[in-house]
């Protein structure tokens, strides 16, 4: 009897014993899972714009996680996400890093019809495959986390994993409905943060950018010069006798010049070409990987389409405006260690040929070679 009883116990025992291992390994692995979102969120936090916020989700919460799939989804009603990741020359390109992007949450919604928490499950390919990469292989639970601020939903973030339990309709969400909560204040400071940005480096009268983000990024592109051995040239552009259309026109005919003299130039340069408002009536352009022959042709295109545009005035009339330019050119070998030496001797020399075009009749294209 007594022999019986203590198997009895012993069995018991052994039984409880597994159950604790059990619960300690559960303890285990949900304190790993905090201790890696935990680090997750902090590098959120911690992200400078929209464009690394996303790589860190798409990227590193993939890999931190073990996920097959990662992807997101925002919402973009004024097309403002669109350009601010086209802009940002740091924004992955990579499809599998790339948010989707819609102008209406209609389509997400009703992921969410269920009250606006996460919702974690085995993946439906009829609900689910357009929410992730095609092909979709190898997913086999899914874990949707609506993106809320406000009240209002901004975007969509999805995990897919191989795991069949990973994602589970009897799992809590305490976990993923936290970070959804924390990704979302992350995506309206990064995009708040990345607007001010946006307007405090653009020219307010013209929409191209302004002199002090020429100054950071010609500093950027005397190092990739410098980096990938290529030419950089410069060149300063200057309307001809503006102050005379200021004084015949009125102003708000010279800001319309201005604008429509911007947009042109902008219009005919290439997609990593920067143009920036100098000042007044001046604009600086850089053009990467350009040598003389390709600098010239482009300030002469530029030339003639002014030469050939007619300007509307406030009083009805049109009338004709012509540019001068001044050209230089940055071999990489010219760039020592300090680029902003560099950087201030490039726009010192093209600003020098432009007085040289003023001096030798305007509406024309100069060179000056650059000597440091
Ligand atoms: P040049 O061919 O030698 O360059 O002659 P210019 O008349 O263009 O040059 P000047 O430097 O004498 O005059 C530039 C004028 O540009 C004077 C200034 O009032 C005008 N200006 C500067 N900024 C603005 C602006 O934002 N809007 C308007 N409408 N005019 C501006
Ligand atoms: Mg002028
Ligand atoms: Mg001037």
């Amino acid at each position: 009897m007594a022999t019986l009883m203590l198997l009895q116990l012993d069995q018991e025992n052994t039984r409880l014993k597994a159950q604790l291992e059990s619960l300690l390994r559960e303890a285990r692995r949900n304190e790993d899972r905090m201790r890696r979102l935990d680090r997750i969120e902090r590098q959120l936090i911690g992200a400078d714009s929209l464009s690394e916020l996303i790589r860190l989700l798409l990227s590193e919460y993939k890999t931190a996680f073990g996920v097959e799939q990662a992807t997101l989804t925002l919402i973009d009603r004024e097309q403002v996400l669109t350009e601010l990741l086209r802009e940002n020359p740091d924004t992955p390109t990579p499809p599998r890093l790339c948010p989707t992007l819609l102008p209406t949450a209609t389509g997400i919604m009703e992921l969410y019809a269920h009250g606006g928490i996460p919702w974690l499950g085995r993946y439906q390919h009829l609900q689910h495959a357009a929410l992730f990469h095609s092909p979709v292989i190898g997913i086999e639970s899914v874990a949707l986390l609506p993106l809320v601020r406000q009240g209002e939903l901004i975007g969509s973030l999805h995990f897919g994993s191989r795991n069949p339990e990973r994602y589970g309709a009897a799992s809590g969400t305490e976990f993923l409905e936290r970070f959804a909560g924390i990704v979302a204040v992350c995506l309206e400071s990064a995009l708040n943060r990345d607007r001010l940005r946006r307007v405090s480096l653009t020219d307010g009268l013209t929409g191209v950018q302004n002199r002090r983000y020429f100054e950071q990024r010609c500093k950027i592109e005397v190092s990739q010069a410098k980096r990938h051995q290529l030419p950089l040239s410069c060149m300063f552009v200057d309307v001809d006798r503006f102050k005379l259309v200021n004084d015949t026109y009125g102003h708000h005919t010279g800001d319309d010049v201005l604008r429509i003299v911007a947009a042109d130039i902008q219009g005919r340069l290439r997609a990593g070409d920067t143009v920036a408002r100098y000042g007044g009536e001046e604009f600086v352009v850089t053009l990467p990987r350009t040598d003389q022959t390709g600098a010239i042709e482009i300030a002469e295109r530029i030339r003639k389409g002014i030469e050939a545009k007619t300007f509307p005035t406030r009083c009805g009339k049109s009338i004709n405006v012509t540019i001068s330019i001044g050209l230089t050119m940055l071999h990489s070998d010219q760039i020592q260690q300090d680029h902003q030496v560099a950087a201030t001797q490039l726009v010192a020399h093209a600003d020098k040929a432009l007085y040289q075009a003023k001096n030798n009749g305007r509406n024309r294209v100069e060179w000056v070679t650059l000597s440091l």
